[in-house]
């Protein structure tokens, strides 16, 4: 498999290359807006623990809200269900850092993507450490994903953050009047925001993806049940209010950070990483999407595809022997 798939990224690439356009930086969040939207990277990881990548999979980015992957999974291995009283588990139906479905919700996020569920999920996580050490207790996670102790806070986006994200401040007073945040605002963003200015490179990003796509379940990081959770909200709320429009041309869970990454996942076959920091009007990757859309069609990854679809894909390939 490892051969086809180095084939389809290597096209893929170089079709990347020549899209003129690229999409938006965030500009909201000013160390980000200096991004050169230029850059393209791809990354799989397999099962066999192959590895192969494309483009500038070496360059750190930073993930944003991907990491809302690895605090939902912090949480639901600390909570489980109870996770769930504080945050809803449904797709949002306004934009990812808004006010206004907040309200309307009466303080109970839409879901732990958006960032005020991201939001109440660090501050659900923050319980009983200091915010250095729930930041370190984020890290060590996602170095333990990726095998790999080479991952940082980059500070100067966590600061830039800090001192212009007024949305989330806004968001963490809301949260804080319906009770439904048990720190002060700036503790509760102050981790927030690091976990956010994570920086990773295409190659590092995929490793880390590998217990959601059930690889190296000795790993023990998170339970089965979590992993299906993950996914499942993935799929539905991975991409805001994208999503639909993800799961209809990709067809695979997967999570976008407005710095422009994608961890996408295919359940026991891959994890892919991509970046590409030009946003669509979504808030996602604009060549990310492509290159996903791409990659999913030309190996017959997409979760919908028929029966017949591919013999490298062992939930197809099993649903088709069940069928017969
Ligand atoms: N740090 C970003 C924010 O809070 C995360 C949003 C995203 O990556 O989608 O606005």
């Amino acid at each position: 498999m490892a051969l086809r798939v180095r084939a389809a990224m290597e096209a893929i690439s170089l079709a990347m290359a020549d899209q003129t356009d690229r999409g938006e930086v965030a500009f909201y969040i000013p160390e980000l807006a200096t991004s050169d939207p230029q850059n393209f990277a791809m990354s799989v990881s397999l099962a066999s623990g192959e590895q192969i990548s494309v483009g500038t999979s070496d360059t750190a980015f930073s993930i944003q809200s991907i990491s809302k992957i690895f605090t939902l999974a912090i949480a639901l291995g600390r909570f489980g269900d109870g996770f769930w009283r504080r945050v809803g588990r449904e797709p949002s139906t306004m934009a990812f850092n808004s006010i206004q479905e907040l309200e309307i919700r009466k303080g109970r996020p839409a879901n732990p993507f958006v960032n005020a569920g991201a939001i109440t999920t660090t501050d659900m996580i923050l319980a009983g450490s200091t915010p250095a050490e729930c930041i370190g207790e984020i890290l060590q996670f996602v170095r333990l994903a990726a095998s790999d102790d080479e991952i940082f806070v980059n500070p100067a986006v966590a600061a830039s953050e800090t001192a212009t994200g007024h949305k989330n401040w806004a968001l963490a007073h809301v949260l804080t009047a319906f009770g439904n945040l048990e720190h002060p605002c700036e503790m509760t963003l102050g981790v927030y925001f690091h976990q956010c200015a994570i920086a990773m490179t295409c190659a590092q990003l995929a490793r880390c993806g590998r217990f959601l796509a059930g690889f190296d379940a000795e790993q023990d990081l998170v339970a089965a049940k979590h992993v299906r959770s993950i996914n499942a909200l993935m799929m539905t709320c991975g991409h805001y209010n994208g999503s639909g429009e993800f799961a209809y041309r990709v067809g695979i869970p997967s999570k976008s950070g407005v710095g422009g990454g994608i961890l996408a996942i295919v359940p026991h076959v891959a994890s892919i990483a991509v970046w590409s920091p030009g946003l669509d009007r979504d808030g996602n990757s604009l060549l990310g999407i492509q290159a996903l859309e791409l990659l999913s069609e030309s190996m017959g990854w997409s979760l919908f595809q028929g029966a017949t679809s591919s013999l490298d894909n062992p939930l197809v390939s099993n649903r088709s022997r069940t069928c017969r």
